[in-house]
């Protein structure tokens, strides 16, 4: 491959960028959303400082959707990498073998991790507090509640009711701030416990103003919504 940065041939511009920090290119608007919506759900920054000569973050992003992973690092063309993290039976020990809960629902996790770059500087602003939060400039756009949405959100069915979309937030759980984000939308969402719950009206709203990606057909079957 040729470095667009230096016109040098590599055979992994990944490996050769880790080595040439200078070596990256600005990250457009829609690229920006939706790291914003990943590290709103399921990524995280891992700061430069103390990665062998790094000096800027990184973004990590786990799930156990592979082909969710390489469909966003596909599409912000960022270069990254996919490796598998915890296994199955290992997500489920670091349980601690609660008896109340189904080893069925432990999956394998992947983790998708992008090249350290400035941007990922800024994000760190999020960590300010000792832990992950949203700022409080924050505002939705298609590209960031698409990304949020399928690290977080997911579609209620229940017998003899229309569907409807929730997204869960531990970290910000029952914050008015959170439900305001959705105001200049025309939506109205509400907290139950640590989800964010949205009626059948909005959520059809929702589902038309977002990104959707084709790797997530459980979350975005259009037979659910419309
Ligand atoms: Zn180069």
């Amino acid at each position: 491959m040729i470095c667009d940065e230096c016109g040098n041939e590599y055979q992994r511009i990944s490996q050769h960028w880790a080595w040439n920090e200078d070596h990256r290119p600005e990250i457009n608007e829609l690229n920006k959303e939706r790291f914003i919506g990943l590290l709103m759900g399921d990524g995280c920054i891992e700061s430069g400082a103390g990665n062998g000569n790094r000096k800027n973050a990184a973004m990590l992003v786990h799930n156990i959707n592979k082909e969710f992973l390489e469909e966003i690092g596909d599409l912000i063309s960022l270069p990254y990498n996919i490796s598998k993290g915890k296994t199955a039976e290992q997500s489920f020990e670091n349980f601690g073998f609660d008896h109340n809960v189904n080893k069925d629902n432990f999956h394998a996790v992947y983790r998708l991790s992008f090249v350290s770059h400035p941007y990922f500087n800024e994000l760190k602003e999020w960590y300010s507090s000792g832990r992950k939060r949203f700022p409080k400039d924050l505002s939705l756009t298609p590209q960031s509640l698409g990304c949020w949405y399928v690290c977080d959100g997911s579609i209620e069915r229940r017998d003899g009711r229309q569907p409807r979309m929730r997204i869960a937030s531990v970290n910000e759980q029952g914050e008015q701030t959170v439900l305001d984000l959705f105001k200049e939308l025309d939506v109205s969402p509400k907290w139950n416990g640590h989800s964010i719950y949205f009626s059948v009206e909005d959520s059809k709203k929702l589902w038309n103003w977002m990104e959707r990606y084709k790797s997530f057909e459980r979350k975005y079957s259009s037979t659910v919504i419309q």
